[in-house]
């Protein structure tokens, strides 16, 4: 899995991706300033693509973790889906182009609005609602006779499996919001025939996120695989799809991450019969973070060093509404001068933002070189998943800009926000 570090150099003594400087970037556009590698998000993205060449796959972005336009677009252009949650997800989709027959729709609360702009994507509706409740596959059954249509579905199956993940981003277990039991999948079987705006596609789960070990996969791999079995007798027609979520853990720091060679493998393991004709079952996977998270970095310039008797603290001018993980969800990313010659000697020191918050601080007691002082760059890395796409306001500082660097240039993908950007509409 993804390393990071792996996407960002130090050449010539100054932290860059394919030669191009990051001190050069912020020198132009200034700071902070999100910087994307797209070999960061292609690289991932060809290994699953490989790991499941020999089966009928497509491979979803969940575009949740970095939503801009022109990722979806570099993704897209390479063959990717996109898994989305929202109606505002399925608006930028649409604005990149993204092929109909790509789109799956997930979450839990998806209103009847949401439902009629999924049937109408690009004139001919998205490939699935991966429906999460009865009560929403009646609306949505609704929604759909409405228009004369028939609503592709696939039931989010809750397998019960602990991800053994950070609780908030822990979806698999029967106590979550997400998805329906075994039993109610079997009820909803039952009553398909009432259905008639209702077309059952396919089968998902997703578990959870930033997952560091395949074990509870293979745990929620077989409990579906039980489910499949017991729908064999019980389908009229059978599924096309099933959907196994995304999920797999990147490296923050030192974690030791599940190898999507690994994952693909598990996938053979528990399902390549199933995959293989005539049965033709077509599988797709939702990852967010495996391609996103390092192929990101936030670069940011100190403010201030502030001396305290205990330890030191930098205050750089980024902030937690420009990356909310650490305060959050106490995540840790690893964070290093732009320029190696500052590396050592180095002390323990808190690295923290300006906005009024105790929570606003991105690293404590690290040991971070100490002659970083005001002025200097430092890149927070593994900024590329829930990083600019958590962004807020918050504190009125409008959210920086996003840039990509692509075989050997580079790019602005978004351009910073203004002051008038912040009162838009207000007046
Ligand atoms: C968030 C989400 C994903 C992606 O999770 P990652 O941990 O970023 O891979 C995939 N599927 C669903 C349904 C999600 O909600």
């Amino acid at each position: 899995m993804t390393q990071p570090l792996q996407f960002f150099q130090y050449e010539n003594g100054i932290l860059s991706s394919e030669n191009v400087s990051l001190a050069t970037i912020a020198q132009k556009i200034g700071t902070p300033v999100y910087i994307y590698s797209a070999e960061g998000f292609l690289t991932p993205f060809r290994e699953f693509s490989e790991g499941l060449s020999e089966f009928n796959h497509l491979i979803c972005f969940a575009l949740k973790s970095n939503s801009n336009l022109s990722i979806l677009r570099l993704l897209a252009q390479e063959g990717a889906g996109m898994d989305l949650v929202s109606g505002g997800e399925l608006y930028r989709a649409e604005k990149a182009l993204v092929s109909a027959e790509k789109i799956v729709f997930s979450g839990v609360g998806k209103t009847a609005e949401e439902m009629q702009q999924g049937l109408n994507y690009h004139g001919t509706g998205i490939y699935s609602f991966n429906v999460e409740s009865i009560p929403e596959l009646k609306l949505l059954n609704e929604v759909a006779l409405n228009m004369n249509r028939k609503a592709p579905v696939a039931l989010r199956f809750n397998p019960d499996v602990d991800a053994k993940t950070h609780p908030y981003i822990s979806t698999g277990l029967k106590k979550n919001k997400f998805g329906i039991s075994k039993s109610e999948v079997l009820e909803v079987i039952r009553s398909l025939d009432q259905l008639k705006g209702i077309h059952l596609k396919g089968l998902s789960i997703h578990i959870g996120s930033q997952l560091l070990s395949l074990a509870p996969l293979d745990d929620a791999f077989g409990r579906l695989e039980e489910l499949l079995c017991a729908l064999d007798q019980k389908l009229k027609s059978p599924l096309e799809f099933i959907d196994l979520g995304g999920g797999i853990g990147i490296t923050y720091r030192d974690e030791k991450t599940p190898p999507i060679q690994k994952y693909c493998k598990l996938i053979k393991k528990h399902f390549g019969k199933r995959l293989k004709a005539p049965s033709q079952l077509k599988i797709l996977i939702e990852p967010g973070r495996t391609l996103s998270g390092n192929a990101g970095v936030l670069v940011s310039k100190i403010i201030y060093r502030k001396q305290r008797r205990s330890k030191d603290f930098l205050v750089i001018d980024a902030a937690m509404n420009d990356l909310i993980r650490p305060a959050l969800y106490e995540s840790y990313h690893e964070i290093v001068p732009i320029h190696e010659k500052h590396l050592l000697p180095k002390v323990k020191t808190n690295i923290v933002g300006p906005v009024c918050e105790s929570s606003d601080c991105f690293a404590s007691d690290r040991p971070f070189p100490a002659h970083a002082d005001q002025g200097e760059l430092v890149a927070i890395l593994s900024a590329g998943a829930y990083g600019f796409s958590m962004s807020s306001t918050y504190n009125s500082r409008p959210r920086p800009a996003e840039v990509l660097i692509q075989k050997g240039r580079f790019q602005v993908i978004r351009s910073r926000e203004t002051w008038e950007d912040l009162i838009r509409g207000e007046d």
